[in-house]
């Protein structure tokens, strides 16, 4: 047996130049990719199949079945002029780690229009900013729901299928996270991973009856033109962003913390240049025919203080009559009636009519906010309204599972940064903390646990950074502390703040953007509305607010916008700990929002700021693959048949070990568990 050879679960893998592999057809059960088929053809009853430079077939035949591969032309150039030509699909193979190796590997696959590698299980995403033709089409779903992850090329799907087979495998929760930098790609993502669950799905239904649960999973799917055109907005760095985070269950859907969606409502009111408020608005004025706009007193944008300020209107990626239309398609399709329907579009209008309200009264600058913070109160919720996890809460049996998808604003690093972006970015570090802990830190305790040597990996701790929010006199607690006086400004604010910290961010605008001002008579004066739907939106508001106000400290504060975005983050890590989680990094090719350009600097440092190579060398030197001894035996014992193995699983794995690799190089034996190399068994 040629040792370079890779065996991959009785199958075969190999970068060689030709590989020959012997087996009567009879005995193939899967050969894949399926595109590389040696001249197309299948296998037929013989036997004999050669494999050309640059391929990398993976064969697997029927348990128990004996597999006899050999490379007949094997060359060191060939294999190392395959990696250096086409790039690696995982990461943990290549030749040399460094940054700037991780970051050409993704540039020479971009080239080939690959954006997905994986680093073991992780999945790194190169936005392609164009859409590729047959990656996402109904046989990519069938093909990959028939792979486990790691045997065909890396996609996208292949982590949504592992993550949906775990479920229905450990019975346990699965979370996706979905990461990187505003426009990288997560929402794309999320919506993806939607398509191949809700595909599933369907297809388990075909089998089960039809159920509340599958309404859910239907009403969820659908309902995502309406969190898009309510949650996004063009911004500089995204046309499609999302500014309303929100998270998307799948399966079974969890009630949404209704408090995620209030932190960036401000938009609603008040954009920067280049930017837009929510499509949803924009549609509306697009979408709506001479007669709705008649009975809600609609003109064009430009009309409207709300849009008007940031000096843009329109974008011409942007087709506001056809999300007009999707949103009310789904709608429909989510039973919302028409005459729900018409109250909500006049409520947007009325929101509209109320940014042109101006006031001539001594303490106008305080009448302005108080406008403000009614028209961010009702969209606010208005989006709850429109989100079906909030309308369709699962309560589902004891031991209901689901699988969450994680899509949350990614890090922002403006010319000036102010409270959103802390805000934001705070979110992130939690999740960074998240990862670190599943990827570095967990790691670090089965190496203890199985009695092995760590080996030392200088990964970036974000827990300073944590602290320097989080802890005690940290910048939240700086930053409620001078909310909730009310002499307060914002320059008292940066001085406590430089006391203590040394931070960049414009503190311009923080304390009211903190403070909680939608207050308790504004608050009773919409429920004291004619109209029964702004009385129903906030009729539940109302006892909230009194259960918030004598939950937090006992003075009777309400607590600050910061404070509960940090409640509902927590709850949310607190929901991530008891779930399998899957990471997707996404990854921006360039800042023009175009196809075909890779920035190396710009990828190259969002690389480093995510810690990718400290993954992939924690995946590489860490052994991925972790089998009882008992597991590995019983799996691997076929490819030893003429060997007589010792009765204890044990021993039996060290000589099957020895045989496969004397060196020990590629394995490593624990207490309970074989280790070995990615390469080696999987
Ligand atoms: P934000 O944090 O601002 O919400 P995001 O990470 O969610 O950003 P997306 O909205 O998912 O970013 O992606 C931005 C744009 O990139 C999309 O509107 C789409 O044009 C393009 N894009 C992203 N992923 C893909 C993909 N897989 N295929 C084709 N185009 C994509
Ligand atoms: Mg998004």
């Amino acid at each position: 047996r040629n040792k370079n050879l890779k065996i991959i679960d009785g199958g075969v893998t190999s970068p060689w130049e030709q590989l020959e592999v012997r087996l009567p057809s009879s005995d193939w059960t899967e050969f894949s990719p399926e595109k590389l088929r040696p001249d197309d053809e299948q296998p037929s009853d013989s036997a004999r199949v050669v494999f050309e430079l640059g391929y990398l077939p993976s064969v697997t035949c029927a348990e128990g079945l004996h597999l006899q591969a050999e490379c007949t032309h094997p060359t060191e150039g060939a294999a190392h002029a395959h990696s250096s030509i086409r790039g690696v699909e995982d990461m943990a193979s290549l030749e040399d780690l460094h940054d700037g190796a991780i970051m050409h590997n993704l540039f020479l696959r971009y080239q080939q229009r690959h954006i997905y590698t994986y680093i073991g299980s992780i999945l790194a995403a190169v936005n392609p900013y164009q859409s590729l033709p047959g990656l996402y089409d109904r046989p990519a779903v069938e093909t990959y729901s028939r792979h486990h992850l790691g045997e065909i090329s890396p996609h996208i799907f292949a982590v949504a299928n592992e993550c949906y087979r775990s479920l229905w495998k450990r019975l346990q929760n699965q979370c996706v996270l979905i990461s990187g930098e505003s426009g990288a790609g997560k929402t794309e993502s999320t919506k993806l991973i939607l398509k191949f669950l809700s595909c599933m799905s369907q297809h388990s239904l075909e089998v089960s009856s039809r159920d509340r649960t599958s309404h859910v999973e239907e009403a969820l799917l659908e309902s995502s033109p309406i969190m898009e055109a309510f949650g996004n907005a063009k911004t500089v760095y995204n046309n499609n962003s999302s500014r309303l985070g929100s998270s998307s269950s799948c399966i079974s859907a969890r009630r949404a913390t209704s408090r995620e969606a209030g932190l960036l409502t401000n938009r609603v009111v008040r954009q920067n240049p280049g930017e837009r408020n929510y499509h949803i608005f924009y549609a509306l004025l697009a979408g709506t025919n001479t007669q709705q706009k008649e009975a809600f007193g609609l003109t064009h944008p430009d009309a409207y203080h709300y849009l008007r300020q940031s000096s843009c209107l329109a974008d011409k990626t942007i087709n506001d009559t056809g999300t007009f239309q999707d949103v009310l398609n789904s709608m429909r399709t989510m039973q919302f009636t028409e005459e729900n329907i018409g109250e909500i579009l006049r409520l947007l209008a009325g929101i509209l009519h109320a940014g042109n309200i101006e006031f001539m009264t001594a303490g106008g600058a305080q009448a302005v906010d108080s406008r403000d913070s009614m028209a961010m109160a009702l969209y606010s919720q208005c989006f709850q309204l429109d989100h079906p996890q909030a309308q369709h809460p699962i309560r589902g049996k004891e031991d209901f599972k689901s699988i969450s998808i994680l899509d949350i604003f990614g890090f922002e690093n403006f010319e000036v940064n102010r409270f959103e972006q802390f805000n934001i970015n705070y979110a992130n570090e939690k999740l960074q903390e998240y990862f670190n802990k599943h990827i570095f830190s967990l790691e670090q305790l089965e190496y203890n646990k199985e009695g092995l040597v760590w080996v030392d990996i200088n990964w970036m701790d974000n827990g300073e950074c944590l602290d320097l929010i989080e802890k005690k006199l940290g910048l939240l607690a700086l930053m409620n502390e001078e909310s909730h006086f009310p002499k307060a400004t914002d320059d008292t604010l940066l001085e406590k703040l430089h006391s203590q910290h040394s931070v960049v961010y414009d503190v311009r605008g923080m304390l009211e953007k903190n403070r909680d001002t939608f207050r308790d008579d504004i608050l009773n004066l919409l429920r004291e509305s004619r109209l029964d739907f702004v009385y129903d939106l906030f009729e539940h508001v109302l006892s909230r607010n009194k259960q918030d106000t004598l939950r937090s400290t006992s003075k009777h504060r309400r607590p600050t916008v910061s404070s509960q975005f940090k409640g509902s983050l927590h709850s949310l890590m607190a929901t991530l700990s008891t779930s399998n989680p899957f990471f997707i990094r996404c990854i921006k090719p360039n800042t023009h929002k175009m196809p075909d350009q890779f920035d190396q600097t710009l990828v190259l440092n969002q690389l480093r700021y995510s810690g990718m190579l400290e993954t992939v060398k924690i995946r590489r030197t860490g052994f991925p693959i972790r089998r009882h001894f008992q597991d590995f035996c019983s799996r691997y014992k076929v490819l030893m048949r003429d060997v007589m193995l010792p009765d204890d699983p044990k021993g039996s794995c060290i000589q099957l070990l020895h045989l496969y690799d004397s060196s020990s190089a590629d394995w490593q034996l624990g207490k309970t568990k074989v280790r070995t190399d990615v390469f080696a068994f999987v």
